[in-house]
């Protein structure tokens, strides 16, 4: 008898699969088979609330009130949570209020207390659930001729499925580390810089990855402690008198701090719907206006919520708008400005109101996930160059713990950065270490050598090439990402300049973007240019190219929908 369950397949039980899973269980369809493949013991955590990614130190910058609602909210776990879970953090339901950022690995046990409510639910709607934990997948096989996706697993394993979704999230590739002496190619997992250092030290990097580091770096060679002020003070360890710390990144900035959020989930009702969208495209000969992005999802958000500012910003282009922003940041010292954002968005946090233009980037940048595929290539490499310096250091929205931290290693003189330009390079040298080449601020050619490196650049956009699924590659059932440029002679004039993503096709020219290319609904798409009804991915580091934006817990929740719309039907 033909089994008539719909088998699923969900592939990595980070965030991206528990939310996943969530949709699933919470479907109302009850003839469901759900397979969960998960490398780790863990469910639930993913990377940046497991020990893969997070120390005790290290904390989620989103609040309880910004996450949205798995199975119980934060605030109701932490009431009912065993008090031993909770005390390494020194929280206590009485101390801990729902506006106040996580320790990363206790949110990686709410996640995993998560995921065992769900399995509970499930059951009891009678949805089977098959775990296979410990287990890497290591392929999968796309069968068109009989509708199903094989998935290869650990231990020559092969099953067949309806659907699968591929959740398997980060990626830091190794290119250097463990061959090169003090190299480090990411700060992950956080453990392996607990480490004792007398000597400079060389982070490439200024944003959330590279304060990780940071702050396990600083606790492994000193201590902080609290002043009179409620500020910190940092103290080298004995035997760390040299330890130092030097921030690389391209424009010397930091990120700017964590303050209220009027609404905690980047959702605004005000943009741009799905119709609107594909009207402006079908007025634009196939093409979606950035313009008109920042325009209707951005400038005219202000019009209600703070006319002064829309006044300031309303004949703005988005060039004029990135000058004005960015240069009140490049004019200030990157750590006075720090101090002035933290004092700011202590008025923020207290007074419950939001810093409108900032969080209504963020707004922008998640609102331009869905129709970044619908850009021209002129627009995106505008999108690259102009936008994304500026979305990048507002919304990392640095915690206030982190901030104190920053200020206390350089006020101590043990945290600096300096800006390397566009074209700053990393040598390794041969007897270990790198050296760093750059052109400062004063024009000058500088090479630093430093014994110790730490890439902290971030999770890295991954090419086509890197794909983890090789099947899918030969078949060519995924198909690369890339943008037509809407003019042939601004594609040629780009191919002209050295840009190697420019190809030529035919007449046309095309842009290519990292990742490989999806629709709407997160559903792979073949050479052919053809949607997979069976194949869908969350897995955010191989679809950079048409999903710039990494909005963390927010996106997990918003595509598990769209992928569930499509099981559904
Ligand atoms: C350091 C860091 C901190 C962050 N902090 C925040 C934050 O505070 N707030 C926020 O909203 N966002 C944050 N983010 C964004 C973050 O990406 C998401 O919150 C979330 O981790 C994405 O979940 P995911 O499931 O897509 O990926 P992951 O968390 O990477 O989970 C993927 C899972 O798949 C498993 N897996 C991978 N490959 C395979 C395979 N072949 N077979 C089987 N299993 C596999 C992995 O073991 C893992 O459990 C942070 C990101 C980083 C890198």
């Amino acid at each position: 008898m033909k089994d008539t369950k719909k088998r699923i397949a969900l592939l990595g039980a980070g965030p991206s699969g528990l939310f996943m899973y969530k949709r699933l269980v919470e479907s109302g369809i009850s003839n469901l088979e759900i397979e969960i493949f998960e490398r780790k013991q863990q469910l639930g955590a993913g990377m940046p609330y497991s020990v893969e990614g997070a120390n005790r130190e290290h904390i989620t910058n989103v609040s309880g009130n910004e996450i949205p609602t798995i199975v119980t909210s934060i605030q109701q776990w932490i009431n009912e949570v065993d008090g031993n879970v909770l005390e390494p953090y020194n929280i206590t339901p009485k101390n801990f209020n729902d506006y106040k950022v996580l320790p990363r690995l206790l949110f990686g046990t709410y996640l995993e207390d998560q995921f065992k409510l769900l399995q509970a639910k499930a059951k009891k709607l009678g949805i089977t659930t098959v775990l296979h934990k410990g287990i890497e997948v290591t392929d999968i096989v796309d069968k068109p001729e009989l509708d199903q996706v094989l998935v290869e697993f650990e231990g020559s394993g092969i099953e067949a499925f309806d659907h699968v979704v591929i959740c398997t999230g980060h990626n830091w590739p190794k290119t250097n580390e463990g061959k090169v002496d003090g190299y480090f190619d990411s700060p992950y997992p956080p453990a392996k810089l607990a480490l004792k250092i007398n000597h400079p030290l060389a982070i490439r990097g200024s944003s959330l990855t590279a304060i990780d580091a940071i702050r396990t770096l600083a606790r492994s060679n000193g201590s902080f402690t609290l002043n009179k002020t409620g500020m910190l003070d940092f103290e080298p360890a004995k035997g760390s008198e040299d330890f130092r710390m030097v921030m690389h990144s391209r424009n010397g900035l930091l990120p700017a701090v964590r303050f209220h959020l009027e609404d905690s989930h980047l959702q605004n009702n005000s943009l741009l719907t799905p119709d609107e969208i594909e009207q402006n495209i079908s007025k634009n000969d196939g093409f979606l206006s950035l313009d008109f992005i920042f325009e209707k999802d951005f400038k005219d958000l202000f019009k209600g919520k703070d006319p002064e500012f829309y006044a300031y910003i309303k004949d703005m282009t988005i060039e004029e708008f990135v000058d004005d922003a960015m240069g009140f940041r490049e004019n200030l010292n990157p750590f006075a400005l720090l101090r002035l954002e933290y004092e700011e968005a202590e008025k923020s946090i207290k007074r419950h109101k939001s810093i409108y233009w900032k969080e209504l980037l963020a707004v922008l940048s998640f609102a331009m996930n869905y129709p970044a595929k619908y850009f021209s290539a002129e627009d995106m490499l505008r999108l690259q160059k102009v936008l994304m310096p500026l979305i990048s250091v507002v919304i990392a929205f640095v915690p206030q713990t982190s901030c104190r931290e920053l200020l206390a290693l350089h006020h101590a003189g043990r945290l600096d950065i300096v800006a390397v330009g566009q074209e700053s390079d990393v040598e390794i040298n041969d007897n270990g270490g790198i050296t760093y080449h750059f052109t400062g601020d004063d024009s000058q050619h500088n090479s630093v050598r430093y014994k110790t490196f730490v890439d902290c650049v971030g999770q890295p956009h991954l090419a086509y090439e890197d794909f983890p699924f090789k099947s899918l590659l030969d078949a060519k059932a995924v198909s690369p990402a890339k943008l037509r440029f809407r003019s042939a002679d601004n594609g040629k004039t780009t191919l002209k300049s050295g840009n190697k993503k420019v190809k030529k096709e035919v007449d046309d020219y095309y842009l290519e973007v990292p990742g490989i290319s999806i629709n709407d609904n997160f559903q792979v798409v073949n050479l052919q240019g053809k949607e997979s009804d069976r194949i869908f991915i969350m897995a955010v580091p191989y679809i950079g190219g048409f999903n710039p934006d990494y909005s963390g817990l927010d996106f997990s929740e918003a595509a598990s929908l769209k992928i569930l719309n499509v099981i559904c039907n």
